[in-house]
């Protein structure tokens, strides 16, 4: 076996524990005589997955009773839709833009709600967060949207908005159970699990039960509205059974390793290394405001397209891949999730001082 340092902004890594553990129980799932993608998912077994899934999620986020936990297909981009279909009453939205990902959500909207734009950080190719402590929101807004971190230009809010009353929609897609977090400040969050948590193929919205309504937008389909899912536990249809399976195992890791905080303690810890040589070296410059820095996903450049790709090449060759940057951006990032191991980073940043010796003059 050989593993590689994988930087893929997603799918990912996952934890190498995790993946052994699937590996024994692929062909005799604990002694039934089957694979988990081979079972019903309405039989006692499955039923046990799933229900223990929902059980160590809630415990790790510590997530209220009031909150419902959604165990989706469809991806992120599907909540896209989803969200105005199902949270829409007076027929508008505030959308605070930090990216592709929030443009994408916004555009969407705008076909089913009079979705505005209240702030965006566009006129500096993303690379902050725009200041939202006191936003112009339309006082009939449904809601107010955020992808509280921007994947493609490394960017984190670490301070929510201030809604002003309004319920909050977060897309946590690339931060998904990385640090802490306060789900009661929050109507609803999600996240596709192929940055962070599983394969792709499940998306998990948790939310508030007041907001998971039958009066949805007409034409809404069964399978998009929320309460279709939750008055069916997520088994509505054949929901993504392996992936949630998957899903399940990462949580129990987590929780081995110490929970949501001792993951911000190991995520800080390798972004720091990273980020601290990228601020001291002659070669490579990271792109992002460093108070809006991001700790799972590290853009930055070197300034010479060549060179980059050199970069790239090179890392590769050394068992640190998927290191190019997104194409609307350039240069690289480094995905430094979960389950990146410090080791990783640090072969990373050794990389990078090395090239830096090498081509610099
Ligand atoms: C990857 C990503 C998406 C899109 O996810 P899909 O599951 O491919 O639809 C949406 N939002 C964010 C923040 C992402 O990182």
């Amino acid at each position: 076996m050989n593993r590689v340092y994988n930087f893929s902004a997603g799918p990912a890594v996952l934890p190498l524990e995790v993946l052994k553990e699937a590996q024994e129980e692929m062909l005799d799932y604990r002694g039934c005589g089957m694979s988990v993608m081979e079972m019903s998912h309405r039989g006692k077994i499955y039923d046990g997955i799933i229900k223990e899934a929902e059980a160590d999620l809630r415990d790790i986020m510590q997530i209220p009773d009031n909150y419902k936990v959604l165990f989706l297909q469809g991806g992120a981009s599907q909540q896209f839709a989803a969200v105005p279909m199902n949270l829409t009453k007076n027929g508008k939205a505030a959308y605070i833009i930090t990216g592709q990902w929030a443009k994408k959500a916004y555009q969407e909207a705008k076909l089913y709600t009079d979705a505005v734009a209240v702030a965006s950080s566009a006129d500096r190719t993303f690379c902050y967060i725009p200041d939202c402590s006191d936003l112009d929101i339309p006082e009939d807004a449904d809601y107010v949207y955020i992808c509280e971190n921007n994947t493609i230009y490394g960017t984190k809010y670490w301070n929510l908005p201030n809604t002003k009353g309004h319920e909050l929609v977060s897309d946590v897609s690339s931060c998904f159970l990385s640090e802490p977090v306060d789900v009661t400040k929050y109507g609803v969050i999600y996240g596709g699990v192929q940055k962070n948590i599983g394969p792709a193929g499940v998306v998990i919205s948790i939310i508030r039960e007041d907001l998971i309504r039958d009066d949805v937008l007409p034409y809404t389909p069964t399978m998009l509205k929320w309460k279709t899912q939750a008055d069916n536990d997520s088994l509505y249809n054949t929901p993504p059974a392996y992936g949630i399976y998957i899903c399940g195992k990462v949580f129990k890791w987590i929780k081995s390793q110490g929970g949501l905080a001792a993951m911000k303690e190991r995520n800080v810890k390798k972004a720091r290394l990273l980020y601290d040589y990228l601020d001291n070296n002659t070669l490579f410059k990271g792109t992002v405001d460093k108070k809006d820095r991001s700790i799972m996903n590290v853009p930055f450049v070197i300034g010479d397209k060549d060179l980059e790709a050199k970069f790239v090449k090179e890392a590769e060759a050394n068992g640190l891949v998927s290191l190019k940057g997104h194409r609307t951006v350039g240069g690289m990032r480094a995905s430094i999730y979960n389950a990146m191991p410090y080791e990783g980073v640090e072969a990373l940043v050794a990389f990078m001082k090395k090239f830096e010796a090498e081509n610099t003059k």
